[in-house]
C-alpha cells in the first residue's frame, strides 16, 4: 500500500505517518527528514538547503524530485510507503505520477489532514523532540511526566527545529497555501483524496486514518 499523507506544517503528518509505519509495515518517506539529514551532513548543497528551511520557503522541484526518486527506487517491491511532506507542487506531483507509472507502480490513498492555521502556529512553536529517540513533546500540550527527563529513553537532551519558530511557521504557512494546497485539488480530480480531522486528539485522527485507508 502507498500512501500519501498530506496536510500544512503542524498537522500532524510525521506523528500518523509513524503510526502508520508501525501498523501496516509500510515505511516513512519524509523530504523534510531527508533534507535535514543533507543539512546536518555540512555538504554544499546541505548547507544551501538548510538557507532555504530556515526561511520557510520550498527547495527546488529538481533537487527534491531527485532525492524521492531515489528512495521510492529502493522501496520497490516491498510493502509501501507513506510520502510525508511530497508532493508539496503540482510540479512534484506530476514528476511523482511519471516515477510510478513508469515502474508500474500507484498511490493507493491520497489523505489530507485538515487542520486550521490558528491552531497550526502554537502547535509548531511548542514542539521539541528527545535528542536520544526523537519522542515527540510540546511545552502545553504534551510534557514529559518528569520535567526535562524523556518518558521513553531517560535521555535528558532535547531538540527543536530551526524552522519551528513564529516567524517561520507564517512563510511556510503562506507557502503551503499559494503552492501545496493546489495538489490537493490534483489529487481531488484524481478521486484519491480523502480528508480527516487534524484538530482532533492523535488516537482519533490515527483511527479516521486507518478507516480512510481500509475503504
Ligand atoms: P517538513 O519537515 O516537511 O515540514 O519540511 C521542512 C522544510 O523542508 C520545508 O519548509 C521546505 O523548506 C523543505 N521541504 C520539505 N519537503 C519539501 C518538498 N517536497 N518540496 C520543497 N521543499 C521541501
Amino acid at each position: 500500500m502507498n500512501l500519501i499523507l498530506m496536510g500544512p506544517p503542524g498537522a500532524g503528518k510525521g506523528t500518523q505517518a509513524k503510526r502508520l509505519e508501525k501498523n501496516h509495515g509500510i515505511v516513512q518517506l519524509s523530504t523534510g527528514d531527508m533534507l535535514r539529514a543533507e543539512a546536518a551532513s555540512g555538504s554544499a548543497i546541505g548547507h544551501k538547503v538548510k538557507g532555504i528551511m530556515d526561511s520557510g520557503n520550498l527547495c527546488p522541484d529538481e533537487l527534491i524530485i531527485e532525492l524521492i526518486a531515489s528512495r521510492i527506487e529502493k522501496e520497490d517491491g516491498r510493502n509501501g510507503f507513506i510520502l510525508d511532506g511530497f508532493p508539496r507542487t503540482p510540479r512534484q506531483a506530476e514528476a511523482l505520477d511519471k516515477m510510478l507509472k513508469a515502474k508500474g507502480m500507484k498511490i493507493d490513498h491520497v489523505i489530507e489532514l485538515a487542520v486550521d492555521d490558528g491552531v497550526l502556529v502554537k502547535r509548531i512553536t511548542g514542539r521539541y523532540t528527545c535528542a536520544k529517540c526523537g519522542t515527540g513533546y510540546h511545552d502545553e500540550f504534551q510534557k514529559p511526566a518528569k520535567p526535562g527527563v524523556c518518558d521513553k529513553c531517560g535521555g535528558r537532551e532535547f531538540n527543536r527545529r530551526a524552522d519551528d519558530t513564529a516567524e517561520t511557521v507564517r512563510a511556510r504557512l503562506k507557502a503551503y497555501h499559494e503552492q501545496t494546497a493546489p495538489v490537493i485539488a490534483y489529487y481531488r480530480k484524481k478521486g484519491v483524496m480523502k480528508s480527516v480531522d487534524g484538530m482532533a486528539a492523535i488516537d482519533d485522527v490515527a483511527a479516521a486514518v486507518d478507516a480512510a485507508v481500509s475503504a
